[in-house]
């Protein structure tokens, strides 16, 4: 038998929205759970490239469980509506690791932002429990899930042109953590602000990565360093980043002034050099990668990022 389904007041939907804000998160929105057909469309289209292109089987992961990434049903059991949150992750004590020779994308400084936000969200979950008696799920990257998708139907933000969820009031650099709930909440509206004429992201791209409003992820920095498993011998020109990169956000103009991280966890850790010069010994490198994103690469990987930047 299926779990009764509770409709909540716009009260109550506020009341949520205050429990997330209060927890440190910088937005809370509200949507539905369907899947519009041109979004499935363009879905199925990613994944025919992968299926061809990806010899390194660095995106493979993506061809699992395509049919749960298009049924959220799958996930959570007769769930009603998405919670999307964002948690600005960008610090002050970041500022210095940002010029350097080689440099980490910001959301590498700090603790592996799946740990803090599975956490937090679980916290803010028993909390809507406590007060709806509902059933949820709470998703941080750890599941087949539209998140970009479901933000910018939430309202958190808009697409940029560089396929990144923007939020006009900060930014973003920010995580998105999910809560998917059995109970049926009046979605917010969507955000009312775009990229305009601005093309600054696309002009800064060292790869030449975006295509308006989508990245090759064959030729992003960040898939270079992080998610193919491939030893590289040529050089590329990264602008000096060795894991992931945050060119093509630097210069947008909703990133400035910056916004700030509420969360402590995302400050960097005190392992990581603030100007690491030239390959690592593998003692530092089992030292900075501890409890971080970092550990998504080999030894070999990190310096071969290093070596071919
Ligand atoms: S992350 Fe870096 S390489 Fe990737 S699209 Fe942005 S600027 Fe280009
Ligand atoms: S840099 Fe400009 S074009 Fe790129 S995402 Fe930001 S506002 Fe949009």
């Amino acid at each position: 038998m299926k779990d009764e389904v509770h409709s909540l007041r716009i009260e109550d939907k506020e009341v949520i929205r205050k429990m997330a804000l209060d927890a440190g998160f910088h937005d809370a929105r509200f949507t539905d759970c369907l899947i519009e057909d041109h979004t499935i469309e363009h879905l199925t289209a990613y994944e025919n490239r992968i299926q061809k292109q990806d010899a390194n089987n660095g995106l493979s992961w993506f061809l699992k469980y395509k049919d749960i990434r298009r049924n959220p049903h799958m996930l959570l059991e007769n769930v009603q509506s998405v919670l999307i949150l964002a948690s600005v992750y960008h610090t002050k004590e970041a500022e210095p690791y940002l010029h350097g020779r080689y440099c980490l994308a910001r959301y590498a400084l700090g603790k592996d932002y799946h740990l803090i936000l599975k956490k937090k969200g679980n916290e803010l979950l028993k909390k809507i429990n406590d007060a709806y008696s509902c059933k949820g799920r709470v998703l941080v990257d750890t599941a087949p899930f539209l998140e970009k998708y479901f933000a910018v139907k939430s309202g958190i933000g808009f697409y940029g042109k560089n396929s990144l969820v923007i939020s006009p009031s900060f930014g973003s650099f920010f995580h998105i953590t999910v809560i998917l709930l059995n109970l049926s909440i009046l979605p917010d509206h969507p955000a009312f602000a775009d990229c305009g004429s601005c093309t600054n992201c696309i002009a800064a791209c060292p790869a030449g990565a975006i295509q308006h409003y989508s990245i090759d992820p064959y030729l992003c920095t960040s898939y270079r360093t992080i998610e193919s498993k491939e030893i590289f011998c040529e050089k590329q020109n990264t602008g000096g980043y060795i894991f992931g990169c945050d060119l093509c956000q630097n210069v947008c103009p909703y990133n400035r002034p910056p916004a700030y991280a509420n969360f402590e966890e995302y400050k960097p850790s005190s392992e990581i050099p603030t100007n690491i010069t030239g390959p690592i010994d593998r003692e530092l490198f089992e030292r900075i990668k501890k409890e971080s994103v970092i550990q998504r690469v080999s030894y070999e990987k990190f310096n071969n990022s290093i070596n071919t930047t």
